[in-house]
């Protein structure tokens, strides 16, 4: 049996990751787009650009922008369990204060997303992974879909592997090709 760390409390979930955690009850609504801080609000208004029917924008100097789309943010609670289940955990530098800010990170085979990004004049682009950023703050937990680009830009010498059976993966990966293919064809199918 495979289990993993909440992100709030700690303790060991059996995985799949279930919708809130049996120890803390934490039911992650800052990752869901439910945040209510200022910070979470703005930040959810961002990644969301495409619901608003609107194209996605390179906000405030920012280097990329991703916005869910419409079955991005119909699944966003079982692609956030999935992320918490088999997703690789880094540090990256806070834009808010000195502490290092956690991310979790996982890739689902299908668009969840598109997202554009001043390096590239190629336009949006469909993402496929999410990211979760971090996951205990209260008032600083969210999500959004990741550009491929992205990940390689920050995570390039990141080490993944695969959640189930352990196998060497890429940065965001969390189950390998072999196990992928035991399921039915759905990502669904490991939750
Ligand atoms: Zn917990
Ligand atoms: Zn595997």
């Amino acid at each position: 049996m495979i289990d993993i760390p909440c992100p709030i409390c700690q303790t060991p979930v059996l995985l799949p990751f279930p919708h809130a955690c049996p120890h803390c009850l934490a039911t992650f609504d800052g990752l869901l787009g439910k945040g209510t801080s200022a910070f979470q609000v703005r930040n959810s208004r961002e990644h969301r650009d495409l619901l608003y029917g609107q194209n996605v924008q390179l906000y405030r100097g920012r280097e990329y922008n991703c916005s869910f789309d419409h079955f991005g943010e119909a699944n966003l609670p079982d692609l956030v369990r999935y992320t918490l289940s088999y997703g690789h955990r880094a540090t990256v530098p806070s834009n808010h204060g000195n502490v290092p800010m956690v991310v979790i990170a996982a890739y689902i085979p299908g668009a969840i997303g598109s997202g554009v990004s001043k390096y590239s004049t190629a336009g949006p682009v469909p993402a496929s992974g999410v990211m979760l950023v971090s996951p205990a703050s209260l008032n600083y937990a969210h999500s959004f879909p990741v550009l491929d680009d992205y990940v390689r830009h920050k995570f390039a010498t990141t080490l993944g592997g695969c959640g189930l059976c352990m196998k060497p993966t890429g940065f965001g990966h969390g189950i390998c090709a072999e196990c992928y293919a035991k399921c039915s064809g759905t990502w669904l199918d490991f939750l």
